[in-house]
């Protein structure tokens, strides 16, 4: 990987004014705009393994990986012929597949305490069908959320809720009825007091707790395991369903997620990303006593024309089989620390400050100094102005990391040792000039 000159990316810029004339903002998804880094966002050709190329024809490092899903990199080629194979034989059917089961055995072997799952076409869709079941179930209408954790876009979870609405310092979307919102109790993270209080005060009226319990979409906000168990406990005792969502940290920071991370069982747990190896697959699941409460079973409707559909569940099955067969999360775990030993002396020596927060293979870097925040508003706001600054200098050394300091990083099996000594390198040079 070479140096290279800050040449102005003609094609990307041709494309990306096509791309506004008839997309709005140019984009399908807010933060791929690069609104929050300022400049205009590159076009993609082509990934494979950790690398993507550019229409322009220049190659980068790739630590997006699609926010998530692509854990063993791009065209990972055992997931590419599984997926050739599937559409031969036919995209969809509308009707009950071999793969889908399949899919289904594998996730439910693999997760804490999960019998039965249902598969959806995004994280998005996983999170609100959850909760419509955890209301159903419970016959309760309050869910509880937490400032800054983000759960797709779904109406009543669309309130402080991270990711691009962090970035564009939203605290809520127009076009949600305040109805809907009202419905919402929002909390900060790692406070156990003002937990106790919400429950003693309607703890009973309360459906589910939903948490993203290694929150990654406002930061990586780790959280006290003691937290977390206070979650549990409280829930139980109110009946009230704890729901965690692992749509990023599912599949991803272990086999069993933060559930078996953490040694905590959620009544439901929503998944994504991972789960469809880079297809759309969202997934939701719990106790069998639970999730029967779904139509055709149960009172509780909920529906998809491509759930399940044999194309995408041939992508899940094969990322998730390569990932157990190749130890893929024990290397992921090596490779973390890898980076971490590699990283810390560098950031200890720039002038701007600058810390790791790693889990597994979900990495983030804070532009503050001091303890690693574990709440929303202990995230130094000044850190976006630096960020970029820092994310262009990276993407002209051939570094693609998300378009905004509030977004994580990942690592896949396909980053070797040259692709994170090309990232240490790069941000040693970048913090250099800063
Ligand atoms: C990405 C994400 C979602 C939404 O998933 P989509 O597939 O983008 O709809 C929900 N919850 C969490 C924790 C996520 O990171």
């Amino acid at each position: 990987m070479t140096e290279r000159s800050a040449q102005p990316r003609v094609t990307s810029a041709a494309w990306f004014k096509r791309a506004k004339e008839c997309l709005p903002g140019g984009v399908n998804s807010p933060v791929r705009a690069f609104h929050a880094v300022g400049g205009e966002p590159i076009v993609i050709r082509s990934g494979r393994g950790a690398l993507i190329e550019d229409v322009d024809g220049r190659t980068y490092v790739d630590f997006v990986c699609s926010w998530g899903p692509l854990i063993l990199g791009h065209a990972h080629q055992a997931v590419v012929e599984a997926v050739r194979q599937a559409a031969e034989r036919g995209t969809t059917y509308g009707a009950l597949c071999e793969l889908e089961i399949e899919l289904a055995e594998t996730v439910t072997s693999l997760y804490p305490g999960l019998e039965k799952v249902r598969f959806v076409s995004s994280g998005t869709e996983a999170t609100m069908s959850a909760i419509r079941l955890a209301r159903g179930v419970t016959g309760r209408d309050v869910i509880v959320k937490f400032s800054g954790c983000y759960h797709g876009h779904a109406d009543h979870l669309l309130v402080a809720a991270g990711s691009g609405l962090a970035t564009f310092g939203q605290p809520d979307s127009a076009g949600v009825p305040e109805s809907f919102a009202s419905q919402t109790r929002i909390l900060p993270l790692d406070d156990d007091e003002a937990l106790e209080t919400l429950f003693h005060q309607e703890g009973d009226n309360i459906a589910a707790v939903i948490v993203e319990p290694i929150p990654a979409n406002n930061g990586l906000l780790l959280q006290r395991e003691a937290f977390l168990r206070k979650l549990r406990n409280l829930t139980q005792k109110h009946g009230a369903l704890l729901l965690f969502d692992e749509v990023i940290s599912g599949f991803r920071v272990g086999a069993g997620g933060a559930a078996e991370l953490f040694g905590i069982t959620p009544d439901l747990a929503t998944f994504g990303k991972v789960i469809g190896g880079g297809l759309p697959v969202g997934g939701f699941g719990g106790a069998g006593t639970i999730m029967d409460n779904l139509a055709p079973e149960g009172p509780v409707y909920q529906a998809g024309t491509l759930s399940g559909n044999p194309v995408a569940m041939a992508a899940g099955l094969e990322t998730l089989r390569t990932l157990k067969r190749e130890q893929g999360w024990q290397k992921l775990e090596t490779a973390g620390k890898k980076l971490e030993t590699m990283l810390t002396p560098i950031l200890e020596a720039s002038k701007t400050p600058v810390q790791l927060v790693r889990c597994a293979s979900v990495f983030w870097l804070a532009f503050q100094g001091g303890a690693a925040p574990r709440r929303a508003d202990a995230i130094e706001p000044r850190a976006a102005k630096n960020y970029r600054r820092f994310f262009h200098l990276m993407l002209e050394n051939g570094v693609y990391l998300a378009p905004s300091s509030y977004e994580v990083g990942f690592l896949s099996l396909a980053h070797e040792e040259k692709h994170l000594q090309h990232l240490c390198n790069s941000i040693s040079a970048a913090l250099d000039k800063m």
